[in-house]
């Protein structure tokens, strides 16, 4: 077996350099827990980016794959498979929405959902070709393609890639007026993070979320919520947006509805937005593929089986306390929803997490300064006892 040297070699030398990651191997992984190739064992602090709520190779998502894999993996959608309406009804069921269009990563869940907000400005909202705006939050991640570097703030995710996608406006994140100014008739939909995980869990102030639905109610404006990473229980809720009671438009789903199997992302949104889309309209060759929709389904029930949601509210509110007690200057907030939950400091973050992973625990900074602690939510009372002691060993004076 390679070693953790050998294997980090090997990957920077034929890799592009896109990432910058934590000088770490996984090899092996078992619910929180991730061992390299020397049998050093860490905690996932992270969970591929909230992708693993249900925890590394959930038993019962691992028995869909195999019994699928079984079966068939692949059709393309030129033919119908027996998994793809189980998966709809899941996904509607969870969302109480009429229609879902099925995709892969979650930037092309995006993507799809600019395409779909697009079409219905035209085709519904009755506005001149192309002439259809979207609003965004500064600040927010959507994703990698063009579409979504498009509708970034980072000056970073775009050097280099021009010519952006035009028709894209920006506003402060959680600026009611600043969103108010920025609708015209033409503009198709407000799509937003109703929490930002990747600018650093930031959690608009209360009453935002409801006060920009109502503002886009009263103005024919879709309101687009991009749950990828904050739904599916990881803010201690099953979406983010529950926390005001706001049902949007449309929900932007990824990372945790494959269960960190299978990648598998959806739309949903009822028929009078989803609609628009005719055959040839959009699509992907994996995009509802029966591996992923069974997995999507087993992962689905786990949430909902293991009230992953409520846990994540229960332990979050404990985590967070704990985090707040932590006495340093160098600490200049702590906030969060859930598992899902932002150390800020004064300083580079990276160092400690090189430390917290000395320690044994895996974390990852998040723009530049934020240290983002989200377990999978299965994480269990002994084992977050276990990483808050170390995290106030490494963060106390
Ligand atoms: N949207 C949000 C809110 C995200 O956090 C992410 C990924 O971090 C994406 C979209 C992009 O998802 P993917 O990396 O699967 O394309």
């Amino acid at each position: 077996m390679k070693n953790t040297e050998q294997v980090i070699t090997k990957t920077e030398q034929f890799g592009a350099q896109n990432y910058h990651p934590l000088p770490i191997v996984i090899s092996q992984a078992d619910g929180v827990w991730v061992t390299d190739p020397e049998g050093n064992r860490f905690m996932d602090m992270l969970s591929a980016y909230s992708a693993v709520n249900q925890g590394h190779r959930h038993p019962k998502i691992i028995a869909a794959l195999k019994d699928q894999a079984d079966k068939v993996t692949l059709t393309s959608r030129a033919f119908h498979n027996d998994q793809l309406g189980d998966f709809y009804e899941k996904v509607s069921a969870l969302t109480k929405k009429d229609m879902v269009l099925p995709m892969n990563t979650g930037a092309e869940a995006v993507e799809t959902a600019v395409k779909a907000v697009r079409r219905w400005a035209y085709d519904v909202k009755g506005v001149a070709e192309n002439q259809a705006e979207i609003i965004c939050c500064e600040g927010n991640f959507h994703g990698r393609t063009m579409t979504a570097v498009s509708m970034s703030s980072d000056a970073d995710y775009q050097r280099g890639f021009g010519p952006m996608l035009p028709g894209i406006k920006l506003i402060p994140y959680g600026d009611l007026d600043a969103l108010k100014e920025a609708i015209t008739p033409n503009t198709a939909a407000f799509i937003l993070e109703p929490i930002q995980g990747e600018a650093g869990i930031i959690i608009p102030a209360e009453g935002f979320l409801k006060d920009a639905l109502a503002l886009c109610r009263e103005n024919n404006v879709l309101f687009v919520a991009d749950e990828i990473q904050s739904g599916l229980g990881r803010s201690g809720k099953m979406f983010a947006c529950d926390w005001e009671d706001v049902v949007p438009d449309m929900y932007i789903l990824g990372k945790a509805l494959g269960g960190g199997v299978m990648p598998i992302s959806c739309v949903a949104a009822n028929r009078d937005v989803l609609g628009v889309f005719n055959p040839g309209s959009h699509g992907s060759t994996f995009g509802g593929n029966p591996l992923a929709c069974a997995v999507s389904v087993a992962s689905v029930d786990v949430l909902v089986e293991e009230d992953l949601a409520g846990r994540s509210l229960k332990l979050g509110e404990y985590f967070l306390k704990e985090l707040k007690s932590i006495n340093n200057p160098m600490i200049t907030e702590v906030r969060g929803k859930g598992l899902f939950i932002g150390v800020e400091l004064n300083q580079p973050a990276r160092a400690f997490c090189e430390k917290l992973k000395e320690e044994g625990l895996l974390c990852k900074e998040t723009h530049e300064n934020v240290i983002r602690f989200a377990p999978p939510l299965i994480i269990s009372e002994e084992d977050l006892n276990w990483a808050i002691e170390r995290i106030k060993k490494v963060l106390s004076v």
